[in-house]
Parts: C-alpha cells; structure tokens; sequence
C-alpha cells in the first residue's frame, strides 16, 4: 500500500533520494516467513519505514543528497538500521535532505528540494524534510532523521507531524554520515506520539561502536506515551516557558497566537505554567554556527576523493591535491563548501580562542541554564520554528535568514537534553508545532507530557 501511495503522490512530493520496493517487499515477505515459523516478533514488524538518507544502508544507495557520494552504496548498516531489520521493519527508501543535513529546507539538496505535501509551494522544513514530508504524505508511516540543530524537529512542525530528538547518546550514531559530532544524534519521526515512541524503543539503547553510547537500560518509550493517554496524566506537572526564546523576536504571529493557546490548553489539563530566564539561549544560534562548521570542517575532510565516492581528475598533471581539490570543488555545494571555510577560518590560529573557544564557553552557559531552569519545571515548552513553511527561494539568497531558523531548536543540541515536537495547530491553513525539552535521559517524561497534550 505503501509502495502504491509512493508511485501515486512522489512526482509532487519528492520525498525520496532511492526507493527499494524490491527490498521493502522481500524483508516483508521475510517477516512473514518469521510469522509463520512462530518466532517472537517486534510490535512494529511489517511496519515500512523511510530512512534520512545520510544514514547508511547496506546494498541501497546513501548519498546525504551530496554529488560527492552520487551512486555510493554502503558495506554496512548503521547501527539503527540493523535494529529496524531486527525488528522485521522493511525499509522502503532513503529520503531528502540538505546536503550532508546542512540547512532548513531542504533547497539544499543536490537532487532537487522536497515540497512540503500541505502547500507544494512550500520547503518541508529542513534538514529532514524528505522524512517529515514521507510521513506526512503517507508515504510512509515512519521515518528516521538525524538533528545537529533542529533537523527532526523543525520539518516535523512545518509538516504537521511528530519529531524527536533522543538525548546524546541514547541512540547510537554508528553509520550516520557524520555533521557535527558532538551535537548529531538519530531520533524517530511519525504522525502520532505512541508511533513516535514505539519507533524510539527499536532504535534506541546502548552500542559500544559509538563512543558516546549511554551504557543504560532505558525505560520503554510505548508505556511513557501510553501514560500520558490517561486522564489528569498533565497534573502538577511543571512546564517552564524560555523568556529569552518565546520572547524573542523574528516569531510570527499566527504562532505565538497557536503557542499561548497551547499553553492555555497545557494549564486546562492541569499543568503549573512559569516563566522561566534563559539569559544565553539568545547566544544559542550564534554559538552553533561556530561550533558545527568547525566540526563540519573536520568531518568533511574525509571526501577526499580516494576513500569514497566521486572522483574528479583534472586537465594536466594529476597531483593527490589538484585530484582531491577538484573533486571537492565540484561535488559539494554552496552550503557546504560556506561552512567549511567558516569553520576552518574559526579554528585557525590567531582566531581559535576568540571564535572556537568562546562558542564552547556560551555552549557551557547554555548547559548551565538548562541546569538552573530543570531544578524548578519538569519540561520546558516553546514554539518549535518560530514561523510556518516559508516560499520556495525566500531565504535561499541569505545564509542568516535561514540560520535563525533554528533558534528555538538549537539550545536541546548545545546540552545534549532530549526535544520533542508535535501539532499544536495551524496558522493560516499551515501547521505550528510546539516543543517540549526535558532533562538528559528523561526522554520518556517527554513521551507522557506529548501524548498528554496530543
Ligand atoms: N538548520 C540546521 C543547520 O543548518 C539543521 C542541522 C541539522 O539538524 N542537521 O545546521
């Protein structure tokens, strides 16, 4: 059915990089054949799902939407996709995203933008706008993404859909191409809380080929959500609300509107609702596009057109640099190519201490603030972009209108705390999301407090 809604809708939509129907339809064929013999199946065997495609599928292309990794197909599954085969979910496809999930719209894509399935008109939200749009164009009923900086959560709003960004660590990034290390982590995205979670218990726990793996057991994330079904699941709970974002400027009106109704509705099902200061969330956004170019410039450094992908050789005497230089030049993007000369300027000496070095300072404050605001609120709430899915082109010509984008997502990055975002409404016809932050390893509160809400 899956397969058929993909042929019938992707012309439009264009949430796919690589579709598997003859996968997708021999690992359900397998699951049957499991059914059969009377194995001990998962609760989401049979159940298809889309993969970001800067995750890495064995056999099936993944190219992070990259001219530099055209037609590359992984010896190995990353470490969430050998769970979702454990499980017995088929993969139907790899989706689109912004080039190496750099950007919030997806224009960056080598092959083509994604449209957002409510307004075709519209961007999907970024980077994983591939994922978001499948799931919201049933063209899947699960996807996986991956958020540095909101990358879950942002397309997840715009696309009226659920989004989560696990706390760092609590899903191994084994196999996912790399952005910025310290700030990526995998997470689920689906149209429903429970499926959300459900999703999350699959995918997440310990894996000892990523070094910053929490060696934890975890809660299960499907009874968290159930949970939060039951009536009076919101009493008491204690819901703190950013000044230094909700007060923040560049937010429209339609959503603050959809936000304070929200948080009306939060306190109708029995919520405690405070203001909270956050003085350095403000210095969020600025610390982030310090620190992820800079670890973008490192990770990047392996497409140096021997290890992978596309080769480039250009006329006259092939030396390893004119080689890897050329192969560069032409196989990444504007994007791509503006952060990592930021980020190599950032950590160049002379520059280290007054660029690197301070990001990593706000970053501290950041963690501190989180610190400070948990030790009086259970979560924390705020709108999840600060505006509906914006024209194809709008910010395309200006790095820094895209940028701010992402000041509401990116603080839960800074400190590796759990993000959740789920429909909280529409604006002008077009879906607002609300996002719910909790502290590290309390991913399951955010389970309970959304389906509470949802
Ligand atoms: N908009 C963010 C950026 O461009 C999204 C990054 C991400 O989460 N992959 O950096």
């Amino acid at each position: 059915a899956h397969l058929d809604r993909i042929r019938a809708v992707e012309g439009d939509v264009h949430a796919y990089l690589a579709v598997d129907a003859e996968g997708a339809l021999e690992q359900a064929a397998e699951v049957d054949r499991r059914r059969a013999a009377g194995g001990v199946l998962s609760p989401l065997a049979g159940v298809p799902i889309a993969v970001k495609d800067n995750i890495a599928t064995k056999g099936v292309t993944t190219t992070a939407a990259s001219r530099i990794l055209e037609g590359w197909v992984p010896p190995y599954d990353a470490h969430v996709v050998e769970r979702l085969r454990e499980a017995g979910m088929p993969i139907l496809g790899k989706t689109n995203l912004d080039e190496f999930a750099m950007g919030s719209s997806t224009e960056h894509s080598a092959y083509g933008p994604t449209r957002n399935p409510w307004d075709l008109d519209r961007i999907p939200g970024g980077s994983g706008g591939g994922s978001s749009a499948a799931v919201a164009a049933y063209e899947a009923p699960l996807a996986l993404g991956t958020d540095t900086g909101g990358s879950i959560r942002q397309p997840a709003a715009v696309t009226g859909t659920v989004g989560m960004k696990p706390t760092y660590g609590g899903v191994s990034r084994y196999g996912a191409l790399a952005m910025g290390s310290s700030l990526d982590q995998i997470g689920p995205a689906a149209r429903t809380v429970l499926d959300t979670a459900l999703l999350h218990d699959v995918i997440g726990g310990h894996d000892t080929r990523d070094q910053t793996s929490i060696n934890q057991s975890w809660p299960s994330f499907a009874d968290a959500a159930r949970a939060g079904q039951v009536d009076g699941a919101l009493k008491g709970v204690r819901v703190g609300l950013p000044r230094q974002i909700c007060e923040g400027e560049g937010f429209e009106p339609g959503v603050l509107e959809n936000f304070s109704t929200t948080v009306d509705r939060l306190r109708d099902l029995g919520a405690e609702i405070t203001w909270i200061d956050t003085e350095t969330f403000g210095y969020a956004v600025a610390a982030y596009y310090l620190l992820m170019p800079a670890e973008v410039s490192s990770n990047l450094a392996r497409y140096d057109s021997v290890r992978y992908g596309l080769r480039v050789t250009p006329e006259g005497t092939p030396n390893v640099e004119r080689v890897m230089s050329a192969t560069r030049a032409a196989g990444f993007g504007d994007e791509v190519k503006r952060r990592i000369l930021l980020g190599t300027y950032a950590l160049s000496s002379g520059y280290y201490d007054a660029y690197y070095g301070s990001a990593q300072k706000v970053r501290t404050l950041v963690q501190n603030d989180f610190a400070d605001a948990f030790a009086s609120v259970d979560v924390l709430a705020t709108p999840t972009s600060p505006t509906v899915a914006w024209a194809f082109g709008e910010r395309t010509e200006d790095p820094t209108a895209m940028y701010v984008a992402d000041l509401t997502t990116i603080p839960a990055n800074l400190a590796g705390v759990p993000a959740i975002s789920l429909p909280s409404g529409l604006s002008d016809g077009l879906p607002v999301g609300i996002q719910f932050m909790a502290p590290a390893r309390e991913d399951a509160r955010l389970y309970t407090v959304s389906a509470a809400l949802e």
